[in-house]
């Protein structure tokens, strides 16, 4: 574990107890622990240098004999200005320019206004770039579905222009006549019997003339079927939205 005395790298007394336990959990212990802490001015200027925070990061990325992972626990934040540890950077040495990181420049530049652009892994927590897949476990952030304003409403079957005759109607509640003849309910009994005339009504807005069952009832049309079809569905979605 690295010592603070060249570099202002802390180990948190209250996190200490966390990294061994991470430490008893993995089979090779050659790895380095960064503990950026967010409270030393070196670290806050490191929030704000790209330069100097690549130079503490540094300090766990150097390669070392069997060393094979480091850990960064960065308390300061760096990382949401500065971009991930494995960026490339463009240095330079000219006084009145600075180092820039291209990539993370990009991703800020994707991300909405003002908005952080990373976040972190629902899955693991680890830090991802945002709208991208979890570079730790895989895990990949659903595509969201464009917004489509759904209404509801009934199918209407566009009839002849013009309004339905009194000979239009009496057919149809013939027609429905016919249907309720044979129809039966889910659980095998037949439906009531003004049934029809409720269809009527739910048709045209008007109750069908008693006289009108002395005719006799028709073989439903496909146009008929297809219509009690549509109203069975739509009876049983405001039931099941209920
Ligand atoms: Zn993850």
């Amino acid at each position: 574990m690295p010592t603070s005395s060249e570099f202002p790298f802390l180990v948190s007394p209250t996190l200490l107890t966390g990294v061994l336990a991470f430490l008893a959990h993995r089979p090779s212990p050659p790895l380095d622990f960064l503990i950026l802490k967010n409270r030393h001015a070196a670290y806050r200027l490191g929030r704000k240098s790209l330069g100097l925070f690549r130079q503490m990061i540094g300090r766990g990325l150097r390669p070392a004999p069997d060393k094979s992972d480091v850990v960064i626990l960065d308390h300061s934040g760096g990382v949401h200005r500065h971009g991930r540890p494995d960026d490339h950077i463009e240095w330079t040495l000219e006084t009145d320019k600075r180092a820039v990181n291209p990539t993370h420049e990009s991703r800020k530049a994707a991300a909405p206004k003002n908005a952080d652009p990373f976040c972190s892994c629902p899955a693991c927590g680890l830090i991802r770039g945002r709208g991208m897949a979890c570079d730790a476990c895989g895990w990949q952030p659903k595509p969201r579905g464009r917004d489509v304003e759904v209404i509801n409403g009934d199918l209407i079957e566009l009839g002849k222009i013009g309004p339905v005759t009194e000979e239009q109607k009496i057919t149809f509640y013939r027609e429905l006549r016919g249907f309720q003849a044979r129809a039966r309910r889910k659980d095998g009994q037949p439906y009531h019997p003004r049934r029809a005339a409720a269809q009527h009504k739910d048709k045209f807005k008007s109750w069908p003339p008693w006289s009108w069952d002395s005719f006799e009832p028709l073989e439903p049309t496909l146009a008929t079927l297809r219509w009690i079809k549509h109203r069975q569905i739509a009876y049983a979605k405001r039931r099941g939205a209920a």
